[in-house]
């Protein structure tokens, strides 16, 4: 049994920003529990080629630590992951890393106050708190089709490329079309004989503007960080003052980069049938917003079809559509996003008394502020329910979710007590609270999409950032109870 007085649940951008912020307050008696053999959560899996951040760098990074060796203003996956390495070794979050060990269940022992968790390779911890931070996308989402088991080609998902499989002259179908199709779509086209691309709906997408920075760009940034400081304001003010406004309904903002989308997509196809099936249905920001410059032009090659018939089936050499039209495949690359839900499956917590936290999520998770859900003391969790952005980097939740969770450590520890548990009326108001603002949010304005959990938005934050900010900078004690 490894004791420790808390274990942090995976080495991704939350579990690394959670361990850099007990360090800086002299607390070194933790462990980060990675599942894999090496850190960097969502940008370790995700190596499909043209892997790229949607969120620029510059503030697709923690506020702390500031990179001037940005490549391009979207990074890709490599330089992300290496930022990833660079920073947790920089702080020495890397020493506290266990890799390989996948915790699959926690309970909370009355008798201890403590967490006893086991992990799937039959090691045992023991821990005052726990803190998980595996983010909210990193379980593939493959769905059943018919007969998809005899298809004789090669089938994977774009989170775990096979690299192996080889692309040149073979006819590949790609199911889905959201954010990471469109990163890979244009990589692989010029590459395969034929590319047929399965959407189920359009979706927005805006262009990416994208350039590699110049050398005098990060001599600047190496030099002055002040001008990157404020060069992440302006990015960060882009997402607040036009894409947060969309998504709450403002027309001016909505029509604007409705127009800039469109622009792009008429000034990349003329074709009047390939525009209006590339056309949404739904209103912007209702689902992730899309950034790209080469999907569109990607479209119009003469090797690429998008098609908007549905699959009936997979048979042993191709797709069966319902259409009636059958179409032969070497490949199929399933870009169908990831099982958000349940929230922290397939790990099982355990309260005090055996109730499992799955069971009381059972109609959608919510927890207060993201962070806590009561029943379940000393669980706290990163990049919780609600927690999700759709207008700017998560990394701003997380650097404030990790603060949070610090200060909690330690005033406990300053009222000499063992255990915190959000009240439940409290967290009920909270979240009564946050379903209500969403229901006027453009989230609540489709019937479908990863935000959701039924028909409840269980991912998203219902306001802006500088609010999440404020609410967490100071716990308010009065929201908990207590146990010594
Ligand atoms: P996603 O947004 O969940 O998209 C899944 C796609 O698959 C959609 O086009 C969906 O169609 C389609 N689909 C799902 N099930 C289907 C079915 N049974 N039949 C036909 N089509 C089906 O997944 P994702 O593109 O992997 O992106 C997930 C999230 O990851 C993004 O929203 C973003 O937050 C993050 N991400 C970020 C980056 C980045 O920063 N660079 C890159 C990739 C992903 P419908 O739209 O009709 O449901």
């Amino acid at each position: 049994l490894q004791q420790f007085k808390i274990i942090i649940v995976g080495a991704g951008f939350s579990g690394i920003c959670m361990g850099i912020e007990l360090l800086r307050q002299g607390i070194t008696d933790f462990a980060v529990l990675e599942k894999a053999g090496s850190l960097g959560g969502t940008w370790r899996d995700n190596t499909y080629p043209g892997a790229e951040c949607d969120i620029p760098s510059a503030l697709y990074s923690y506020s702390f630590e500031h990179n001037h060796k940005w490549q391009y203003k979207w990074s890709g996956q490599q330089q992300i992951l290496k930022y990833q390495h660079d920073t947790a070794a920089k702080y020495g979050v890397d020493q506290h890393i266990q890799f390989g060990r996948e915790v699959k269940e926690a309970k909370f022992q009355s008798e201890t106050s403590r967490w006893l968790i086991n992990t799937s390779d039959g090691e045992q911890y023991s821990a005052q708190h726990i803190v998980t931070a595996v983010g909210q996308l990193h379980h593939p989402a493959i769905p059943k089709f018919a007969g998809d088991e005899s298809f004789a080609g090669e089938r994977f998902h774009s989170a775990n490329w096979n690299h192996r499989a080889e692309l040149v002259g073979k006819r590949v179908a790609v199911i889905g079309n959201a954010a990471s199709a469109v990163q890979f779509i244009p990589e692989i086209a010029p590459e395969v004989a034929r590319l047929v691309i399965f959407q189920r709906s359009a979706n927005w997408i805006v262009p990416k503007v994208d350039r590699p920075y110049t050398r005098f760009e990060q001599w600047v940034s190496r030099t002055m960080p002040w001008i990157t400081k404020i060069y992440r304001f302006n990015i960060w003010l882009v997402g607040e003052a036009i894409v947060l406004p969309a998504i709450r309904g403002n027309r001016l903002a909505r029509w604007f980069l409705r127009v800039w989308g469109q622009w792009a997509l008429k000034r990349a196809i003329k074709d009047k049938g390939l525009i209006a099936k590339l056309t949404p249905d739904y209103p912007i920001g209702a689902k992730r917003i899309l950034f790209s410059d080469n999907y569109y032009p990607t479209l119009v090659r003469d090797n690429v079809h998008l098609e908007t018939s549905s699959i009936q089936s997979f048979t042993r050499s191709g797709i069966l559509r319902k259409d009636g039209v059958h179409e032969e495949f070497d490949m199929v690359i399933y870009a169908t996003g990831f099982r958000t839900n349940p929230f922290l499956a397939p790990m099982q917590f355990y309260g005090p008394s055996g109730q499992s936290l799955a069971d009381s999520w059972r109609g959608g998770a919510y927890a207060y502020l993201g962070i806590a859900t009561s029943g379940f003391p000393n669980l706290h969790m990163m990049y919780g329910p609600n927690t999700n952005l759709g207008h700017t980097s998560i990394i701003i939740m997380i650097e404030a979710q990790a603060k949070y969770i610090v200060q909690s450590i330690i005033g406990l520890d300053n009222r000499s007590v063992e255990t915190l548990e959000v009240k439940t009326a409290v967290e009920q108001n909270y979240n009564q609270e946050i379903q209500q603002r969403l229901q006027k949010l453009a989230f609540s304005e489709v019937d479908n999409s990863w935000y959701m959990d039924g028909g409840k938005i269980t991912n998203n934050w219902a306001g802006g950032t500088r609010e999440y900010r404020r609410r967490l900078s100071r716990v308010n004690w009065d929201a908990y109870s207590f146990t010594s």
